[in-house]
């Protein structure tokens, strides 16, 4: 019977899942390389105030162009750079990107621009000084804390293992806000919204994409836009493709939107054509 169970179990490692570790193998070598070759860029995407139209916010998103294969896509080469350790590094750079963008806009576009980083758990449970470490950066730069708000996932709320609490506390006390992304999808209670210091909400594009009058959809946007008002976060809906999408959550209450509609995440001289358009 163990013999049995070993050979069938053995069956289950078909080519096609041979070819799939072998892809991510590859993708993990040129990975290594991609930072110091310059492959990667951060693109900007607008969230866009709903009751003014104004952009005073954009999301730091990665880009990686591979040499040969071309665009790579986040969720394909994310969970690798973080199997490898690479996103430290990766992230670190992201980070640093996005500071000095972020001083750029506040000189230039409004004093108040605001740029959002998403934060790997892995980075996110391996550095216990980023509080003060990104605070004395930005310093460095002469901005305050505030300029940067990094998004993490509910995933890392439910870590027991890491003191989660006390570096969030840590951003805070630098000034940097805290954004918990793609909310609604990560099993999470919702009692972690009063433990955590959170200031922005984002809605999950699964739930703005159902959207429509009477869909259970609506309900849920409105009650999580609600919640979020009463326990003092704005919330940003992800995803918004359609002009109905953006009315129905505008009257909802929604503070902020993000989404195809208004435009993709763009590199920064896009951005900002983009941006003298809108006016
Ligand atoms: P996310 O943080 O939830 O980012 C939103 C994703 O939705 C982005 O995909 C964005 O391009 C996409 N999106 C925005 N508007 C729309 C829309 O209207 N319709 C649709 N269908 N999609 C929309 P992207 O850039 O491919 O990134 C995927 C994920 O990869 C991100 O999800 C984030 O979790 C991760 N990621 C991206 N950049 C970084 C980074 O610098 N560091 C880390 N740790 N993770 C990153
Ligand atoms: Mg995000
Ligand atoms: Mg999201
Ligand atoms: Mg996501």
């Amino acid at each position: 019977v163990a013999k049995d169970a070993g050979r069938k179990r053995f069956s289950y490692f078909t080519p096609a899942l041979q070819e799939a570790a072998q892809n991510r193998l590859r993708l993990a070598n040129d990975l290594r390389a991609a930072l110091g070759a310059g492959q990667f860029e951060v693109h900007y995407q607008p969230i866009v105030e709903l009751g003014s139209g104004a952009v005073h916010k954009a999301e730091a998103l990665l880009r990686w162009q591979h040499p040969t294969r071309g665009p790579v896509a986040p969720n394909q080469f994310i969970p690798i750079a973080e199997a490898s350790g690479l996103i430290i590094d990766i992230g670190d750079w992201v980070f640093r990107q996005a500071a000095a963008q972020v001083g750029r806009w506040r000189a230039a576009l409004h004093p108040d621009f605001q740029i959002s980083i998403n934060k790997s758990p892995v980075q996110f449970r391996v550095d216990a000084q980023q509080g003060p470490a990104w605070a004395a950066w930005l310093q460095s730069l002469g901005l305050p804390g505030n300029s940067l708000v990094v998004e993490i996932t509910e995933g890392l709320l439910l870590d027991g293992s890491t003191d989660v609490a006390a570096r969030l506390m840590d951003l805070h006390a630098a000034g940097i806000g805290v954004s918990l992304d793609d909310f609604g999808t990560g099993y999470s209670s919702l009692s972690y919204l009063q433990k955590f210091d959170i200031d922005y909400l984002k809605i999950d594009q699964s739930f703005v994409r159902g959207l429509n009058l009477s869909s259970k959809d609506m309900a849920l946007c409105r009650a999580i836009i609600v919640m979020a008002h009463e326990l003092g976060m704005k919330v940003i809906a992800e995803g918004v493709e359609t002009p109905l999408q953006r009315d129905l959550l505008a009257e909802a209450g929604c503070d902020y939107a993000q989404g195809y509609l208004f435009a993709k995440a763009m590199p920064p001289d896009v951005f900002e054509a983009w941006l003298a358009e809108q006016t």
